[in-house]
């Protein structure tokens, strides 16, 4: 059997990961996969439950499964309280306590929502890449200091480091995703200005050599920043710093034209980590009004990346292409001449087209 953990977390988690667990157990009896899921509590409703927001027990229920299917966390009932009690602190603990190195964000335009995307039609048409982002390493995570007095002038400085294991580790998952889809990596970096650039860039090329069906470009990130607004369909996988991903994986994002649609994995030494990449819409939780499709879509990756189900992930992804098609839509979708429905509404469509 095939252990998941599915944390539903806060606000919307609990509809979207019941959309996606529904949608798993479809697959599962079809391709007999065997997958057996386990719940646990993070973020606030672990907090109210237990005082904190990762108790020992969730962290130690991923680090033993096959793979963690996460929904959100987070909500204005627990703005107030202590930083280090936040929701939001699970997901660093998660990320730090299975060793999430690689995050990886796909960006796919769907046909039949081309309209919603803020770019031209003819820009968006056959837009599809990944964004595989460094996660654990950069200047997110190099020293800082965050206030000297030089000669009499106050100065705040963050470094960038990374060392050879680390670019490779994230370089070689972006040419084994690469070697899934058209066979195309992008390397963004800045290594006209950079030290830690020039590096990666260096190991970027090495690495390329054990991988000779994959195509490899580099680009400087305020290039690439350029490319993704004015020919996103150019590229397939771009692999990317830290910092550099976090910046270009919202721009990307952006050109779907919808948040509830997009899902992400983030790659562990132990266990992986799946979520959509909206928050916990607080605003919308309880409505059934929810769009699941990123949490069901990232159902898809985990079946992709981490039991390596393709064919099962590529069913998902189909029942969903199928479900737009067919002109179904949740309400942020929603426009007029399509079929408004909700969120488990959506779960029983796609479910019936797998
Ligand atoms: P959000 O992504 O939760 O919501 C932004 C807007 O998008 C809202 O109007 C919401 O209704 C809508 N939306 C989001 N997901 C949707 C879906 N699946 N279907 C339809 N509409 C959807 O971002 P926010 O409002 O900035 O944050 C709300 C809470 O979520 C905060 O507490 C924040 O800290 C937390 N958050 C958590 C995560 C995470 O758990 N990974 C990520 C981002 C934000």
């Amino acid at each position: 059997m095939k252990k998941i953990i599915v944390i539903p977390g806060d606000g919307i988690g609990k509809e979207i990961t019941d959309s996606a667990v529904a949608v798993l157990k479809k697959v599962d009896a079809k391709f007999k996969i065997g997958l057996e899921f386990e719940y646990r509590d993070a973020g606030g409703a672990a907090y109210d439950k237990f005082g904190e927001p990762l108790p020992a027990e969730t962290l130690d229920a991923c680090k033993k499964a096959d793979a963690v299917l996460f929904g959100a966390v987070g909500g204005p009932k627990w703005d107030n309280i202590e930083v280090s009690k936040r929701p939001e602190k699970a997901l660093f603990g998660i990320r730090k306590g299975l060793g999430l190195y690689g995050n990886l964000r796909p960006v796919k335009i769907y046909a039949p929502l081309i309209d919603g995307s803020p770019l031209k039609p003819n820009l968006v048409t056959g837009v599809d890449l990944l964004i595989v982002r460094e996660l654990v390493g950069g200047i997110y995570f190099g020293e800082r200091c965050e206030s000297e007095i030089v000669d009499g002038v106050e100065r705040a400085w963050d470094t960038e480091i990374y060392s050879v294991p680390e670019i490779e580790r994230i370089v070689k998952l972006a040419f084994e995703s690469a070697q899934k889809r058209r066979k195309k990596v992008t390397s963004v970096d800045k290594a006209n200005v950079l030290a830690s650039s020039r590096l990666w860039r260096r190991v970027v090329n090495e690495i390329a050599k054990n991988y000779p069906d994959v195509e490899l470009n580099h680009l400087y990130v305020d290039n690439c920043a350029m490319q993704l607004a004015v020919n996103p369909a150019q590229f397939d996988v771009i692999v990317t710093s830290n910092m550099f991903g976090d910046i270009l994986s919202d721009e990307a994002a952006v050109i779907s034209g919808s948040i509830g649609l997009l899902p992400s994995a983030s790659i562990g030494e132990l266990t992986s980590f799946y979520e959509p990449i909206h928050g916990s819409a607080p605003d919308i939780a309880g409505k059934n009004i929810a769009n699941p499709m990123g949490t069901i879509a990232s159902a898809a990756m985990l079946l992709r990346y981490s039991l390596n189900e393709e064919k099962a992930a590529q069913a998902i992804e189909a029942a969903i292409d199928k479900t737009l098609e067919d002109g179904y839509r949740t309400p942020d979708l929603f426009k007029e001449g399509c079929k408004k429905i909700s969120t488990t509404e959506a779960t029983e469509i796609i479910c019936e087209r797998i």
